[in-house]
């Protein structure tokens, strides 16, 4: 069994009634219904649920893949969780990060840039290519697919130089974008997927879920130990004693 957390700051369908009819009780539920599955064991976790945002360290302890997304409320994200969600990554717990989550305290702390990008809201069609289709986050998923309509993410993306593209965008007003990319940061594996906007059906889309679950899979841990060990060892080998230095002065 993956043990999968869904985070959402779920504000957008608390608040905005648009929002509130495209994803009735929270985006979340719709993506862990969306990915359902017999070796998924899925559990929500929400910014107002608790003074962890759902998220105690035992909560983390028992997540193999967290998935996050947040909008409009990365600032209210206290530090301390982020301190815990960031350790939790490095010891080997994956993370993925949908739409706005660029711009997460989380993302942008493990990505270690602002995590900036152009956008425009203009309800325009978005083809998303495939540009490693070999990468087991694009396994049965089409050489292309196509959203009718999107919020545009558009280069120049702030992202790690280390991130390895997996999906790219193009938009009909005619910018591209590197949809889907995959970071490491210890032992733990992050992926970052563009499409998703709150008041947009993208989270009922079978290719968006393919992604998802297919990342579930691949940010599982591998192995998951406090990471990077740090402790002053003993000399495995006999040191010769010398006469120092102790001055500029030879
Ligand atoms: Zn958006």
């Amino acid at each position: 069994m993956i043990k999968v957390t869904i985070w959402n700051e779920f504000i957008h369908e608390n608040t905005q009634e648009a929002a509130k009819k495209m994803y009735p009780g929270g985006l979340h539920l719709a993506i862990g219904k969306g990915i359902a599955c017999d070796d998924f064991e899925i559990k929500y976790a929400t910014l107002e649920q608790d003074e962890n945002h759902g998220l105690s360290e035992e909560v983390l302890a028992n997540t193999d893949v967290l998935l996050w997304w947040g909008h409009c409320a990365h600032e209210k994200v206290k530090d301390e969780v982020v301190d815990r969600v960031m350790s939790n990554v490095w010891n080997g717990m994956g993370l993925i990060c949908l739409h706005s989550a660029h711009m997460s305290k989380v993302f942008r702390r493990l990505n270690g840039t602002s995590g900036k990008l152009i956008w425009r809201e203009a309800n325009e069609r978005e083809r998303i290519w495939c540009a490693n289709p070999g990468h087991p986050i694009a396994q049965g998923v089409p050489e292309s697919f196509v959203l009718d309509y999107e919020e545009m993410y558009g280069e120049p993306f702030m992202v790690a130089p280390d991130a390895q593209p997996i999906f790219i965008s193009w938009f009909e007003g005619g910018n591209v974008f590197r949809s889907g990319v995959t970071l490491q940061r210890g032992n733990g594996r992050i992926f970052y997927f563009r499409p998703g906007h709150e008041t947009f059906p993208t989270y009922y889309n079978a290719n968006v879920l393919k992604v998802i679950s297919n990342a579930v899979r691949w940010c599982a841990p591998t192995v998951r130990f406090p990471y990077p060990t740090t402790h002053r060892p003993n000399a495995d080998e006999q040191i010769s004693p010398k006469v120092r230095q102790t001055s500029p002065e030879a």
